[in-house]
């Protein structure tokens, strides 16, 4: 089944307690689409600016992620600045839209047909542009983040209030849950935001891992407990990705299928943030993606 992605390229300053990294790759769309490529070939639709090395590009490419979607524009790539104080909450220090501010989705031909949508992070009237040219989806996702929910670019909350009415899943972390509904308690958070449109709703929980609250209960994944986190950025991204990535491989929607996409999402993360951006990634194997699952088999383990 066919996977699609809009999101953000971007370049990432980051400093964690292991160190700083200035201008590396990032972008809720490249950490998306890479944790997916190793469950499904996916199509990218962002702009970069004419900054951005083609190497990157190249990269994408040889992962099976189709670039015809991704613009290049005269001007810069999208910047976002952060820094980790606590490992599970970043705090933004600048955020620079770039070509995105006039950024128009045009999906090249043969992407309308798209069977599993993923609306990464990124300006929620772009979110809602791509979802206009989808022709049948089976299923829409989407993630977004404080910066869109608080309103930082006034009438945004209101245009991500009307695209969340139209997607099947959404991922947010339990701060951006709290924002969004109001509701301080992760259930009843969870219960006003499906109420708002997705039948599904992921919170996120940093190290904690996630909650999937959906029409047939609650389910709970953890975080793989781990020796040394480097960067958590883009977590969230490729937890998603291997998330959506597992049920379009799959092609199946139900819930035990979901329960085992939480877990390959779980998984996926779990390597992404041993490093800084996309290093980890790039020595990731399907192997090591699998012995990863296995042990969260026992991980979880409940003997009768
Ligand atoms: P996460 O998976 O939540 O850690 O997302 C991290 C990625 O989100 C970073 O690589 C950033 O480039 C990207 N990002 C941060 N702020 C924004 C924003 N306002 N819109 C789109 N992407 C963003």
């Amino acid at each position: 089944m066919s996977l699609l992605v809009v999101g953000s390229v971007a370049f990432d300053t980051v400093e964690t307690h292991a160190g700083r990294r200035e201008d590396v790759l990032g972008g809720s769309a490249t950490f998306f689409s890479t944790a997916a490529s190793f469950f499904v070939p996916v199509r990218l639709v962002a702009v970069v600016g004419d900054d951005f090395p083609e190497s990157h590009i190249t990269e994408l490419q040889s992962r099976g992620v189709d670039t015809a979607g991704l613009q290049t524009q005269p001007g810069k790539t999208f910047r976002w600045e952060g820094r980790y104080d606590d490992l599970n909450e970043a705090t933004t220090l600048d955020t620079q839209l770039n070509v995105f501010e006039h950024f128009k989705p045009q999906l090249p031909p043969g992407f309308e047909d798209s069977d599993y949508v993923f609306l990464a992070n990124i300006d929620p009237v772009l979110q809602g542009q791509v979802l206009d040219q989808i022709r049948n989806p089976r299923l829409v996702a989407l993630d977004t983040m404080n910066f869109w929910i608080q309103d930082v670019i006034p009438g945004k909350l209101e245009a991500l209030k009307a695209v969340i009415a139209r997607v099947d899943l959404l991922f947010v972390n339990d701060k951006e849950a709290q924002l969004l509904s109001g509701e301080d308690n992760v259930v009843l958070a969870a219960e006003k935001i499906r109420e708002m449109g997705p039948k599904t709703v992921v919170i996120k929980r940093g190290e904690f891992g996630a909650l999937i609250f959906g029409e047939n209960g609650i389910f709970a994944v953890p975080a793989m407990p781990l020796e040394r986190v480097v960067d958590p950025t883009g977590a969230g991204d490729s937890f998603a990705g291997g998330f959506l990535g597992f049920l379009a491989a799959s092609g199946r929607n139900d819930a035990d299928t979901l329960r085992r996409a939480a877990v390959a999402g779980s998984v996926t993360a779990s390597f992404v943030v041993e490093d800084f951006s996309l290093d980890r990634l790039k020595t990731l194997d399907k192997g090591q993606i699998s012995e990863r699952y296995s042990a969260f088999r026992d991980l979880v383990r409940i003997p009768e």
